[in-house]
């Protein structure tokens, strides 16, 4: 280990906490650089040891215990914890201390945001409000009380329900909250300022009447209408898939401008990115509207999974994180189409999960140890996270799932869980021992799984050889088979199922647990040889890898009856044949397989969100992953031949389909979404024609757009097309919609995301750029370094400098958001030599310019 690494938390270390605090009184004082916050606290000792709370950045003003104050000697502060070395069994403790929201540019604890206080707490945000034991398994009630200016903060909000208001002298009035609900402090939320509403009631399961509302800044309120909508629906479907029902008389959600993450989930007081909550027809697309829903879905999911049952450690964070994420996925399969969500969520899991998974920055889904905590929320976390519960589901079944689930709500609620916690309920539902399904949060890295098939004519049996492998990654040299369920069917070849000896309509679930297994089926004699469907709508986060060749791909994609590996058959054939394009640059792209391609299209037009996905070729992140060393501008160009034989073969298509008025009027229905997936699909089609024909077409589409959706589409596809039309898109769209940060948001993403690193520089020279702002700064720099590989990787190392250069400034700032953007460095030690030797330069002169702890992590790590 380096003695710049950051000392590491250790899960194997952790003990509870010797003391409870069953209730808690806050008092805050409320101004921007000096807001007083007075903490009362009913302790009692559970064990023996030192009373030690955490804070940073506090000014102790005073401290006592059951009213009296102690002295100097009685207590020690350092710059993280306050320790009092002997305490009585059962006391009240009172803290007294200053801070200065207006000075928190690092967006973690209380701070301002467009004049208005709003708070970050999860994961340490706490400890910078006032002292507390700030770790999620010391549960507490919380009652919050607050004054402020009352004409520059009219509406003063905290979890739970209020209790007291009234004015107060010099102008200031307060209000109180109290939350019945023991929660921990990262749930703690408080926001004060002048917004205006949306507001609606919902009336729960049990007849309870919840009050609702979306707090937005002025003259918005009509765009939180979408949030709301959405908040209702999550509601509903809680109650109806997991019989779970909002527990408190008030939800409230609240917009921010500056904020580090998508949204976060506190108790009764959601605080959002103002990305994930406003929207109108004219200014979000159908991914923005989509991803409100999913998000205020995620978040109002919390308050069973993360808030009522919350993780005992930080460790255990895919306990809520991961069974979140497929709840929502579930929410979002129910209200949409499946198997277009199903695609979309393993499209993110390939491009970022499985990316960190064979990079330096691997790590369990259950890490065993963190250097700083900000960095644990990753792909891994989260998205596999999510893969587990459901691989889980086909391992067991619904039924199974759903009465463990239950198990799990009645044995827990109101308690600090584990992993361990949440599979003892499933194995009491299943009567199945999950002890070897828990190695999947123990070992990092993606399995591999081959299949081998065998036909025998004369006995009519299938032979299955199946084995499966994981990659070393850091720290884990070898690695244990995991248990992985793989839903499976034999095709007949006439969009039919071949009826297999003791399976059910022709599917099954194998379970490989072993390291290799082989599986033998009998079909009816005289068949012929069925063709194999495996891991059917991706039932286990795995790469197969199949010995099959461009022809059996495309017999297989016209038998199957799978949506999801239909897409993914195409999948296949696609990443073949870019790397066939990168390894003979002379060759022209394979006829056979652009008009199969464009056939499968054109076959599913009557589901065209489903249509639309079948346009879209691997991306560059997950192509890189299997070329070593890679070359991310080769496989761009590669990719682009192919993408421009597609876009000729579909043009009369593209012509036709563009032909079609947009629907009129706009409504963001899953219906009218797939409509506009098409046409959007065909306007990117269309650009990568390049020509200046293609060009001057997609202007007049642009100029014609009634929607955000379209109009930003036409914007992406002229971008790689220079000449006046793009220029005077360009600049058109900027003029329109300079007034409004989230489309602006789009217009430097959307160039960011397609330019050279020139371009991603001189947009950070932007007079609009914001190092403040982390939609802003993602916009750009996560555009560019996250989605534009083939510039970000350029051999000439600028675009490596242009993202540390930002980094390096963003971190003296916020240091969360420095970090993020660093792991777009995850992969470098794959890429050609020349981008390698300057993203090595790059990380290490960081790394010797001194960084955050939290920076320091990643780069570390990085450069091992
Ligand atoms: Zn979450």
């Amino acid at each position: 280990m380096r003695t710049d690494t950051p000392v590491s938390v250790k899960l194997e270390n952790y003990t509870p906490y010797p003391f409870a605090i069953e209730q808690a009184e806050l008092d805050f004082s409320l101004e921007p650089e000096a807001t007083r916050v007075r903490t009362k606290m009913m302790v009692k000792r559970l064990a023996p040891g030192a009373f030690v709370l955490d804070g940073v950045g506090l000014t102790l003003n005073g401290i006592s215990i059951d009213g009296q104050p102690l002295g100097d000697g009685d207590y020690k502060v350092d710059e993280e914890t306050l320790t009092i070395a002997s305490v009585p069994d059962a006391f009240e403790l009172e803290t007294d201390v200053t801070i200065n929201p207006k000075a928190n540019t690092a967006l973690s604890g209380l701070y301002i945001s467009a004049g208005r206080f709003c708070s970050q707490c999860e994961a340490t945000g706490f400890r910078r409000i006032t002292y507390w034991p700030d770790r999620p398994d010391v549960m507490s009630r919380f009652h919050v009380r607050m004054d402020a200016d009352k004409a520059k903060y009219p509406i003063l909000l905290s979890n739970g329900t209020p209790s007291k208001t009234g004015d107060l002298s010099d102008g200031r009035h307060f209000a109180e909250w109290d939350d019945p609900h023991p929660k921990p402090s990262y749930l703690f939320a408080l926001c004060a300022g002048d917004y205006d509403v949306w507001r609606d009631t919902f009336t729960t399961m049990n007849g309870d009447h919840v009050d609702l509302g979306v707090y937005v800044d002025k003259g918005q309120a009509k765009r939180a209408e979408w949030a709301m909508e959405s908040l209702k629906a999550s509601m509903k479907w809680d109650e109806e898939r997991f019989g779970r029902a909002y527990d408190l008389g008030v939800f409230n959600i609240v917009a921010v401008r500056d904020f580090n993450f998508g949204a976060m989930e506190n108790k009764g007081l959601n605080i959002f990115n103002s990305a994930y909550v406003l929207a109108s027809p004219d200014s979000a697309t159908d991914a923005d509207f989509e991803a409100i829903e999913s998000i205020v879905g995620h978040e109002y999911f919390h308050n069973w999974t993360g808030n009522r049952i919350t993780c005992r450690d930080w460790f255990q964070l895919c306990l809520k994180e991961g069974l979140t994420v497929f709840r929502d996925q579930e929410f979002s399969s129910d209200l949409r189409s499946r198997p277009v969500q199903r695609i979309k969520d393993v499209m993110t899991l390939r491009a970022r999960q499985f990316a960190e998974d064979a990079g330096p920055l691997a790590h369990p889904v259950r890490p065993q140890a963190y250097g700083s905590i900000d960095n644990l929320y990753t792909a891994t976390v989260y998205v596999k996270g999510a893969e587990l519960i459901r691989a889980l589901t086909v391992l067991i079944g619904d039924d199974a799932f759903n009465k463990g689930m239950q198990i799990y709500f009645d044995e827990f609620d109101g308690t600090a869980s584990t992993i361990e916690d949440f599979y003892s309920c499933f194995e009491k539902a299943s009567g199945k021992d999950l002890s070897q399904f828990r190695l999947w949060y123990a070992q990092a890295g993606t399995p591999e799984v081959t299949v081998e098939e065998a036909w025998d004519e004369a006995n009519a049996t299938l032979t299955l050889k199946l084995s499966q492998t994981t990659p070393a990654t850091p720290e884990q040299d070898t690695k244990k088979p995991v248990p992985i369920p793989l839903r499976t069917a034999l095709l007949d070849g006439n969009g039919g199922h071949v009826p297999a000896e003791g399976w059910e309509n022709g599917e099954t679930v194998i379970a490989l647990e072993e390291a290799e297994k082989t599986v033998t089926v009998k079909v009816p004699d005289g068949s012929h040889r069925p063709l194999l469907s495996i891991n059917r709508q991706f039932s286990a986060p795995i790469r197969l890898k199949r010995d099959l060749d461009q022809a059996a791909l495309l017999e297989l994609a016209a038998a199957e009856t799978d949506p999801f590996n239909i897409w993914d058959s195409f999948q296949s054939l696609a990443k073949a044949e870019i790397f066939r394009l990168l390894d003979e640059p002379q060759s022209p792209p394979d006829e056979a397989l652009v008009t199969a391609l464009a056939d499968a299209v054109r076959q599913n037009e009557q589901d065209p969100a489903f249509a639309a996905l079948l346009t879209v070729l691997p991306d560059i992140g997950e192509l890189f992953q299997e070329r070593d060393p890679a070359d991310p501008a080769g496989l761009d160009a590669a990719r682009k031949r192919l993408r421009k034989a597609l876009a000729e073969e579909m043009a009369s298509d593209a012509e036709r389909i563009l032909a079609k008025p947009s629907p009129e009027p706009f409504a963001p229905t899953p219906d009218q979404a797939g409509t506009r997936a098409m046409r959007t699909a065909m306007i990117g089609l269309t650009g990568a024609k390049g020509t200046p024909e293609a060009a001057s077409s997609l202007k007049a589409l642009f100029d014609g757009a009634s929607n955000m959706t379209e109009s930003l589409a036409c914007l992406r596809a002229l971008i790689s097309i220079p000449g006046k039309p793009r220029d005077e898109a360009i600049s058109t769209f900027y003029e329109t919609w300079k007034d409004n940060p989230l489309v602006i948001d789009k217009w430097f993403a959307v160039q960011a995301g397609q330019g050279t690193a020139d371009d991603a520089r001189r947009l950070s020279q932007h007079p609009d750029f914001d190092l403040s702002n982390p939609n802003r700064v993602r916009s750009v720099a996560a555009a560019f370094a996250m989605t534009n590989l083939a510039a970000f990787h350029a051999p000439d190392g600028d675009g490596h400098r242009v993202i540390g250069d930002i980094v390096a400034r963003i971190d003296k700032l916020n240091p969360a958001l420095a970090a993020r953007l660093l792991t777009s460095f995850e992969q470098w030690k794959k890429l050609e030599p020349k981008a390698r030797a300057s993203a090595e330069t790059v990380l290490t002169n960081l790394r010797a310019a001194g960084l955050s702890q939290n920076a320091m992590d990643i780069v570390a790590r990085a450069l091992d």
